[in-house]
């Protein structure tokens, strides 16, 4: 039976996974993109199908989820299984992969991505490109790094938390960790100094909350 790739999301992200599905996979293989918004029927040479579509096409399906929005992500992580579809890992063959790291399903490491050793990652991992985690930090479920995000050794990220671009988050300590909460937000540039509660957005050096009083102090 053919094997058919799917990458979910016909957007910005799909376009940048493209090129690593077909060199990991081979440019000869049947790669499609699936997308349920009102989008064109291709999208860089390739074919766009609804769910439906994809799910009744002849062959294996096996699927990557292209999006950079974890509850989406996550949403349509679990609707693919419902359906026996297999999630693939993406990988870029410049990626740095250390020792002992473990990681759970649907990742996707773009170019120039570095993990270190003795790491823990969780499921449906996305670092996009030239982003680096260091030595024993623990990584949850569908947490999203933008490009050239640093985390240093010892931090330990919540499921769903999101790393805006450039961000820089200080090294913990081996008994006391640097925590990025669940759901918390750091944006671009951000610079992180101590752990950042469940859910809180934070922003600038050293980050502090997004908040409008902080926005005035900081400008
Ligand atoms: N999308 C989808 N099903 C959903 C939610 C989103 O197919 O349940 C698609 C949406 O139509 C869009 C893509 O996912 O084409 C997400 O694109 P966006 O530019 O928001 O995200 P990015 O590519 O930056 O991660």
């Amino acid at each position: 039976m053919n094997n058919v790739y799917g990458i979910y999301g016909a957007s910005g992200f799909g376009k940048e996974v493209l090129p690593l599905v077909k060199e990991q996979f081979g440019v000869e293989s049947k790669i499609v993109f699936v997308d349920d918004g009102n989008v064109p029927n291709k999208l860089l040479g390739c074919d766009i199908l609804n769910f439906e579509q994809f799910v009744n096409h002849n062959g294996k399906k096996r699927v990557t989820i292209a999006i950079a929005n974890s509850k989406i992500r996550e949403k349509l992580t679990v609707k693919c299984l419902e359906k026996g579809i297999e999630i693939f890992d993406v990988k870029a063959s410049n990626c740095v992969v250390l020792e002992d790291e473990k990681m759970g399903e649907g990742s996707i490491l773009c170019p120039f991505v570095t993990l270190t050793s003795d790491i823990t990652i969780g499921k449906s991992f996305q670092a996009n490109i030239y982003s680096y985690v260091a030595h024993d930090c623990v990584i949850g479920d569908y947490v999203t790094f933008a490009p050239a995000v640093k985390c240093n050794g010892n931090v330990h990220v919540g499921d769903h938390a999101y790393i805006g671009t450039g961000a820089i988050i200080h090294q913990g300590k081996p008994n006391r960790p640097l925590r990025i909460g669940k759901g918390a937000v750091v944006a671009a540039g951000a610079v992180v100094t101590k752990s950042v509660p469940d859910g809180m957005t934070v922003f600038g050096n050293p980050a502090i909350e997004f908040t409008k009083e902080n926005i005035k102090r900081r400008t």
